[in-house]
């Protein structure tokens, strides 16, 4: 273990000394590594050809300007990005997110992240992600249009279908992936494909919109069976209320829990009755209005200011749907005081490296988000898979496998846990099946 320990110091104090200023994917690079210990202790051949080394370079990232037209004449500037991680397993895959917050460290960290969430889904993907500081709040469609449109102008010259397949994230839904279709059809008059998340009309996937949602509600139902326990009759508390909330509320919900809360970055409102699905989707998809109206409508419910984590109530299961860091090593000591006995990941990296300890700490079981969160990049595979063959396939039938892929990734989790002997961390089961994979293709192929 020695030689393990020093190579992996050796290695993140390259990371520190390259990438300074770049927190999120220290952090999760970091963990990555810690995790893959054990592995490497059992492989020699992994350090001896320095595969770490190797993952935890992007094998090419990119930055570039975008230049858009508001509606009010003026000219805006935004920065756009795209990290093309690792490809060892198939083309590069990951959602583009259009927040302020988006940088270089927060694309690499969920670039980094997708090589291992991929590769858990059993489908030939790679790892990639994207984005811009664009802020898409507030803004008119012709605004979206615009930007969308000059995003795409610079990114087409370094996608394509057996290249780079990018997706939506934060910021980036139907109509962003329309806008960013019809201009890469527009300069490279093809239809390949090149974007998953497309509306129905025009080559994209039934089940695609639901698939994150369901399928983290798929895990958690294998994550709990795997405790003999089950899902029916608990009690949960969801955060955020945009794709991945509202589909693992309305799956929750048909599964028989009863969901307590949804949040947005403002606020969250709690309704001991459970959420009203139906409320939920007429504000939020309907009229893309804030979640505070829902206590508007509905007399049980109550809204507050804050971080939906720091509600005092008793509860059994954590989905934190929202973004990344919602919950720090605070919120998840009130989670384990409330007596939660189930954290399973709907958004990225949700919770910090504190709240993680916490929850481990405390025998929380822990469903990391590359395990969680994996069915919407499965679907986006699926929808890959289906523009190929120029074919359709039923809401069944991709909810179907949507369900086996989700089940098999908890299996797989178990299954290395359980091989090095890691006492329920889920969290390392995650990364060391996901790792496995990526290694020997990376192995086989040659100068990794
Ligand atoms: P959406 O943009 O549809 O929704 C995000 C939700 O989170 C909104 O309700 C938003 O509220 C809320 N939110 C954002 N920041 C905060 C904050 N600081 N505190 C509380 N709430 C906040 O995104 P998605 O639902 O698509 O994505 C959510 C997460 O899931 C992200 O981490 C994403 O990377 C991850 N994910 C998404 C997948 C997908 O298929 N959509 C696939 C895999 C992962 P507000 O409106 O105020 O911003």
């Amino acid at each position: 273990m020695a030689d393990v320990e020093g190579y992996i110091k050796d290695l993140k104090d390259t990371i520190k000394h390259r990438d300074p200023n770049q927190p999120e994917f220290q952090e999760a690079a970091f963990t990555v590594l810690d995790s893959l210990k054990p592995v490497l202790a059992k492989h020699p051949e992994y350090i001896k050809a320095n595969i770490l080394g190797s993952l935890v370079e992007p094998e090419r990232a990119f930055q570039f300007r975008v230049p858009w037209q508001a509606d009010d004449g003026s000219f805006k500037v935004n920065r756009g990005f795209r990290v093309q991680f690792n490809s060892a397993i198939g083309p590069y895959k990951g959602g583009l997110r259009l927040h302020p917050s988006v940088n270089l460290s927060i694309v690499k960290f969920l670039g980094f992240e997708q090589i291992f969430k991929n590769s858990l889904t059993g489908l030939p993907i790679g790892g990639g992600k994207g984005g811009s500081d664009f802020d898409p709040k507030g803004k008119s469609d012709a605004e979206i249009m615009r930007f969308c449109q000059s995003f795409m102008t610079e990114l087409q010259k370094h996608i394509g279908p057996d290249l780079d397949v990018p997706a939506g994230d934060i910021g980036v839904g139907g109509r962003e992936i329309g806008f960013l279709y019809g201009q890469y059809k527009r300069l490279n008059g093809s239809q390949n494909g090149i974007l998953t998340g497309k509306g129905l009309e025009y080559g994209g996937s039934l089940a695609r919109t639901e698939a994150t949602g369901y399928g983290l509600i798929y895990y958690l139902n294998a994550l709990i069976k795997g405790q003999n326990d089950s899902l029916k009759g608990k009690t949960v508390k969801i955060s955020g209320s945009g794709n991945v909330a509202i589909y693992a509320l309305k799956k929750a919900t048909e599964e028989g829990a009863k969901v307590v809360t949804v949040s947005d970055s403002n606020g969250y409102v709690y309704d001991p009755n459970g959420i009203d699905l139906a409320t939920v989707q007429q504000i939020k998809e309907v009229e893309r209005g804030r979640i505070k109206e829902y206590a508007e409508k509905i007399s049980t419910a109550k809204y507050s200011e804050g971080s939906v984590w720091d509600l005092d109530i008793d509860y059994d299961i954590a989905l934190p749907c929202a973004t990344q860091n919602e919950i720090d090593g605070d919120e998840a000591k009130l989670i384990v005081k409330d007596g939660v006995k189930y954290v399973a990941e709907g958004a990225n990296m949700p919770s910090t490296t504190e709240a993680i300890a916490a929850y481990k700490a405390n025998k929380v079981i822990y469903g990391p988000a590359k395990a969680a969160n994996a069915g919407g990049v499965a679907v986006s595979a699926l929808e890959m898979s289906q523009n190929s063959e120029r074919l359709s396939w039923s809401f069944d039938d991709v909810d179907t496998r949507l369900k086996g892929i989700m089940e098999n990734i908890y299996e797989m989790s178990d299954a290395a846990d359980k091989e090095y002997g890691l006492d329920k961390d889920y969290q390392a089961g995650a990364n060391i099946a996901g790792f496995e994979k990526v290694a020997k293709a990376m192995l086989a192929q040659g100068l990794v």
